[in-house]
């Protein structure tokens, strides 16, 4: 019998983040300049970020060291729990041993904090005043707004317009936080009149709304723009996910047979599953990447360059997309509807190193209430996807009489979705793939 929640001690936070560019299987194909397609040189980046984070970007150090000042915010909520899905087990009947990393203990309730605390410390260091950037549903602009109140910054939030109708508590939320929310497409830049011109009841996309963001930070001088996942340095803080749970699993002497989370960008996937990709191959450990249906970039993308944003303003990154111009249907997971993928796991994937499957909106709701009615906890919509495949690998165990460890990524709670949990309890939520 083993310990049901396992926590570390302040003490044993791991106070470097580490990096996986430098025990990848193969050198990561440059970032391009979207104008010269020469690969791009650290002054490239310079009206975007503040030079510290260019550095994590490139950076071929395998660790990090985590700031004084940041592993102190860090503390508010982490280290993070690790718990043992026993009741979801005992549901399931299932002889595998299910544990989550339970990411919504943070203040915005999700894992998207350990990046927004360290990028706004580095633009503050800088002298950075303003900070722009776009959310989906609403998880990075709000944990961007509470990063940059710390530090006293401001933050313009360019919100994909169909979760700003959706989730106007997010949007509460960000503007509690004292930031400005703005949804997207809008008047505001060029960039998105040129799309509003094209299509005026545009439900916008993660896309239209990075252009909107970087465009407004390019023409401010005082002002950078933070991106909440697929870069770099984005996943590099996230692995802090990945070092605490590696610590908790040998403490009641466990090691995962498979690694699940779910994928927008990647970067709660990521900082899970990277700790634990060296050795994954040597120890048997399967890893895999959940995306909906609705937006399935891993599966059924193109591996190429292309742009991050839609109007193509940003550099050419190659990684796995289903075009800068694809706009998936408004599922109620708006975390995961992005048309590119995280360019180290894209390789990964490319190589095989990574799994990765594709699972439609119903059954992750379904998914979604019975890890609610056993655990408590009501996952968030894009969690629900890591939740549906957990499951379904319970079964298989079950059927295969297996006594496996599952270690999954909760990276949020609910409860500022509870619409479309509404939507699916009352049967009028719909499959985006029919
Ligand atoms: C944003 C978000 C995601 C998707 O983003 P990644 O960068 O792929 O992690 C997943 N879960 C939650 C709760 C989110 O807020």
């Amino acid at each position: 019998m083993t310990e049901r929640k396992i926590l570390l001690a302040e003490n044993e936070m791991p106070d470097r983040w580490y990096n996986i560019l430098p025990d990848l299987p193969e050198p990561l194909p440059p970032p391009l300049h979207p104008a010269t397609r020469e690969p791009l040189s650290p002054d490239d980046l310079k009206p975007l970020f503040p030079m510290e984070l260019i550095k994590q970007e490139m950076s071929d150090e395998r660790f990090i060291k985590i700031p004084e000042e940041v592993l102190e915010i860090y503390r508010q909520w982490r280290p993070t729990p690790l718990i043992r899905a026993e009741k979801l087990e005992e549901y399931l009947k299932t002889p595998a041993r299910i544990y989550y990393k339970y990411e919504g203990v943070s203040p915005p309730g999700s894992h998207k904090p350990n990046t927004a605390v360290a990028q706004a410390y580095y633009n503050m260091k800088e002298g950075v005043e303003r900070l722009t950037t776009e959310t989906g549903a609403g998880q990075w602009g709000s944990a961007l707004c509470f990063a940059t109140s710390l530090f006293g910054m401001k933050c313009t939030v360019y919100m994909v317009r169909v979760s700003y109708n959706q989730k106007p508590y997010r949007r509460i939320m960000m503007e509690t936080w004292g930031g400005e929310v703005i949804p997207s497409p809008s008047n505001r830049t060029e960039s998105g009149k040129r799309m509003l011109e094209k299509d005026p009841d545009s439900p916008g996309s993660l896309g239209i709304a990075i252009s909107e963001a970087v465009e407004d930070a390019v023409k401010n001088e005082d002002t950078k723009y933070s991106l909440g996942s697929v870069l770099n340095h984005v996943l590099l803080h996230q692995t802090i996910i990945g070092l605490e749970a590696k610590k908790q699993l040998e403490k009641v002497d466990e090691k995962p047979d498979l690694i699940i989370g779910c994928v927008g960008g990647g970067s709660n996937f990521s900082g899970l599953a990277y700790p634990f990709v060296k050795q994954a191959e040597k120890d048997g450990t399967r890893i895999v990447a959940v995306e909906p249906s609705a937006c399935p970039t891993l599966t059924a993308g193109e591996y190429t360059y292309d742009y991050g944003d839609t109007v193509g303003l940003t550099p050419l990154i190659k990684m796995y997309t289903l075009g800068h111009d694809f706009i998936p249907p408004p599922i109620h997971a708006g975390g995961l509807r992005y048309h590119g993928d995280a360019p180290t796991l894209s390789l990964l994937v490319a190589k095989k190193k990574i799994e990765a499957v594709a699972v439609n909106q119903i059954p992750t709701f379904e998914a979604g209430l019975i890890f609610a009615r056993t655990e408590g906890i009501i996952p968030a919509p894009e969690s629900n996807h890591a939740v549906r495949v957990v499951i379904d690998e319970a079964l298989k165990a079950k059927e295969a009489g297996e006594e496996k460890v599952i270690l999954f990524g909760l990276s949020g709670h609910g409860y500022f979705d509870l619409s479309a949990y509404d939507a699916f309890i009352s049967g009028e939520l719909k499959n985006a793939n029919g």
